[in-house]
């Protein structure tokens, strides 16, 4: 492929919305397999893990079995209100008290677990007139955010009922270990959510209408944590939650590719240095390429002589150290190779691909983080390749 199919021909990321109601799609099937009633949580943070939140959030919104949204920030949720997304928006992570009441007034569903957060609620609540809605969150064993699930937990989950001002609108918890094969720990996670629950109800007289706790590998793996709402964050990407619970249990698809060009080829005889530092020195005559892309536009300098890119079709690995903006792969196999040639970093070129979770696992980073870090720099290029 010739670098003129590409808009930006530097370096691009394409997603293809096609892909995203598709995986979106089969996802919400698969909840209702589980459980009928059930709703789907569409995580967006980190700008969709890197693929663009507004037009993910826009290509799924009016799918049915969509409950809503949920980001990281305050400052992501409102990115969201300004596109016009009107949808059920929650926060995942801490809302700092700064931020509270702008969180109230854009109409995002907050975190609940602090005092000081419940009280200051309470006060924004009281000032703008209108409710603030929350969800309780509750630690069931990632030891990161939530009450506990015990007696202290029941406390505070009636004193938030009793106060003015607050809708306790959902209440959920998050799995450590839902990704792994052996389900003894999420297991004892869902029990101990589920028994909380219950006492929440039938102690405490608290009804929550929105109650979840499955992310992307309990989707696929553990119906049984299906409750009202399931949150799917990676695999509507169609990335794998992990290699023991890939997405292509249910047929989910990669939405991301990455290109960039070859901009230089050159002839080099043995002995040649290549890159920072010479840390390569060809072994004999080498055809280099030179690529437009480096680890300031996110693609890991720990690839540096491990990492390999497709150029027509064919596998060029990495040579020397990746450059902030550009890198040098070996084309010698691959004699048709020339400059304004396409570069495919993520994605596929006729019977080769590469994956995200190859370029996470070769650079010590994982799928998740590499999506995440795509640079703002690439720009992101919107498809729709199919029926949808
Ligand atoms: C990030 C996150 C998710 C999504 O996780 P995936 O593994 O991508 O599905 C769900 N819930 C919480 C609380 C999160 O922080």
């Amino acid at each position: 492929m010739k670098n003129d199919q590409l808009r930006f021909p530097r370096t691009q990321a394409v997603v293809d919305l096609s892909v995203i109601r598709s995986n979106f799609m089969k996802i919400t099937e698969k909840t209702k397999q589980a459980n009928p009633e059930a709703c789907v949580i569409a995580v967006v943070k980190t700008n969709a893990y890197g693929h663009g939140a507004v037009q993910v959030s826009q290509a799924i919104a009016d799918i049915p079995g969509l409950w809503g949204f949920a980001v990281a920030t305050v400052e992501e949720g409102g990115e969201l209100r300004e596109a016009g997304i009107s949808r059920p928006i929650l926060v995942l992570g801490h809302v700092f008290g700064k931020d509270l009441k702008e969180a109230v007034k854009l109409g995002l569903r907050i975190p609940l677990y602090r005092t000081d957060t419940l009280l200051s609620l309470r006060d924004a609540a009281d000032e703008l007139g209108i409710p603030a809605f929350v969800h309780l969150a509750v630690d069931t064993g990632m030891t990161r955010i939530g009450v506990r699930p015990d007696g202290s937990g029941l406390e505070f989950a009636s004193r938030a009922s009793r106060t003015e001002g607050i809708v306790i609108e959902g209440v959920f918890t998050h799995f450590a270990r839902a990704d792994e094969q052996d389900k003894q720990a999420a297991a004892a996670q869902r029990d101990s959510f589920l028994g909380f629950v219950r006492r929440m109800r039938e102690e405490s007289g608290i009804t929550v209408p929105v109650c979840g706790m499955a992310n992307s590998a309990a989707i696929l793996t553990m119906p049984e944590t299906i409750t009202d709402v399931a949150r799917a964050g990676i695999i509507l990407y169609g990335l794998n939650p992990s290699d023991e619970v890939p997405a292509s249990l249910i047929g989910l698809k990669p939405a991301l590719s990455w290109y960039a060009s070859v901009v230089r080829v050159e002839e080099v005889p043995a002995g040649t240095p290549v890159s920072y530092g010479g840390t390569f020195v060809t072994g004999k005559r080498t055809r280099i390429a030179t690529v437009s892309i480096g680890y300031g536009d996110g693609y890991p300098r720990a690839l540096s002589g491990r990492g390999t890119v497709l150029i027509r079709g064919k596998r060029a690995p990495v040579l020397g150290r990746i450059c902030m903006d550009q890198m040098m792969v070996d084309v010698t196999g691959i004699p048709e190779a020339e400059e304004d040639d396409a570069v495919v970093l993520i994605g596929r070129d006729g019977n080769e691909e590469i994956t995200a979770e190859e370029l996470g696992d070769l650079s010590g980073r994982f799928n998740y983080e590499l999506v995440c870090m795509i640079g703002a720099r690439v720009p992101r290029v919107y498809v729709r390749s199919g029926v949808d």
